[in-house]
């Protein structure tokens, strides 16, 4: 059996400097120019085929074995975030108010690693492994944009895998969990309508801001007394906007939001309820509103069967780490679009170290992970493609 995490280990500095280059430069969504040049070289560099422009920035490198086989797609997303960075590393961003706050510049590098990981071992696997490199998964519609421009043809993938490494959980922790393992995302902007005027004649308006503070707690109900309590949802009201004078009643006040949900009955239970609560508390207070409510990502669904074969692949490969097969979360991932298309797993790699001040939480300013799990990433990666190429 081939050795992927010395193998990887090998490369560490490479992935580093990579990580490190990308870091320094981030791009947002859509944007990924300089990230995909780079991608586009280093898979060139290894005599693959290469197409680039797939969902505006996104890049395809095709690594074909000895003879035909399986089909399999690893998936790296390449987007960084609207954040100004904070961490005062010496390879802080360069660029103001952009930032790689989610990790997606360690995927680069890990996917730029398994490329080379396996194009050494190319003779020794039948099939090809289809790797891409994705623009804007945050919120953007990066993976449909590429789905739109046929990244699941020519050839089609039988099995899909991902990864995200995880500030939520320490080095040494995989969470490699079959079934829903990322919540579908629906996000919803609120316009609730009344009368504006003169704060000292409340009698005469109809006040959005007092309708408004109502719908914000009643949708606090539906977690609490309409899902089970053994069920999962979130309804988050995450921006609330009406007003600028101390004295002036406002005529609208905006909400805006998201609601998290694993099943589509209790998604529908949560949207039922969401429009029911603002529409009839609006009315009750004089006041109405206009809902704006849209899915943006379904669940993410692991496969059980391949799933399962990449938790054998890592309870071989990482003795003694803590692999976790239950752990979810109520984040949302655009690979769920992909794996509505194509089974797949996509697992989760621990990466905060206390100790040196990397656990700032995902998105944040702060945000750093510890690189050391670079090499293992890729080595897992490497080696859960091999499982289901054949010999
Ligand atoms: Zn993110
Ligand atoms: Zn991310």
């Amino acid at each position: 059996m081939i050795n992927f995490l010395d193998e990887a280990q090998e490369l560490f500095s490479y992935t580093r400097n990579l990580r490190r280059d990308l870091h320094m430069h981030p791009e947002l969504g859509f944007m990924e120019v300089r990230t995909a040049e780079i991608v586009a070289k280093e898979l060139g560099k290894l005599g693959m085929k290469v197409r680039t422009g797939i969902g505006q920035t996104g890049v395809v490198g095709l690594l074909e074995g000895k003879a035909p086989g399986p089909v399999i797609l690893l998936r790296f997303d390449m987007d960084a975030l609207p954040v100004q960075e904070l961490t005062g590393v010496e390879y802080a961003s360069i660029n103001p108010g952009v930032m790689h706050a989610c990790g997606h510049d360690g995927h680069v590098a890990i996917g730029l690693t398994v490329a080379q990981l396996l194009y050494k071992h190319k003779d020794e696997f039948s099939g090809t492994v289809k790797l891409i490199f994705q623009p804007a998964e945050e919120g953007l519609g990066g993976a449909e944009r590429m789905i739109a421009d046929g990244v699941l043809q020519d050839p089609k993938p039988d099995v899909a895998l991902g990864l995200h490494v995880w500030n939520e959980k320490p080095v040494g922790w995989w969470g490699i969990v079959p079934g829903p393992i990322m919540a579908a995302a629906d996000k919803f902007t609120v316009r609730i309508i009344g009368k504006g005027g003169h704060g000292a004649v409340p009698n005469l308006t109809n006040d959005p801001i007092l309708a408004a503070s109502q719908v914000i707690n009643l949708l606090q109900s539906i977690v609490s007394r309409n899902i089970s309590p053994l069920n999962s949802a979130v309804v988050t009201v995450a921006s609330i906007r009406g007003g600028d004078a101390f004295n002036v009643i406002p005529a609208e006040v905006e909400l805006k939001g998201t609601i998290r949900t694993f099943e589509p009955a209790i998604r529908d239970l949560v949207t039922r309820r969401f429009t029911q609560i603002v529409e009839d508390t609006a009315r009750a207070l004089n006041c109405s509103a206009q809902i704006d409510l849209n899915m943006i990502t379904p669940a993410v669904i692991n496969h059980p069967d391949v799933t399962s074969r990449v938790q054998k692949v890592a309870s071989s490969l990482l003795k003694g780490d803590d692999l976790d097969y239950k752990t979810i979360t109520l984040g949302s991932e655009d690979m769920a679009f992909l794996f509505q298309r194509v089974p797949g797993c996509y697992f989760f790699i621990g990466s905060a170290n206390k100790d040196l001040q990397l656990d700032a939480p995902h998105h944040s300013a702060n945000f750093n992970f510890d690189e050391s799990i670079l090499p293992k990433a890729a080595g897992l990666m490497a080696a859960s493609a091999i499982e289901f190429l054949v010999d």
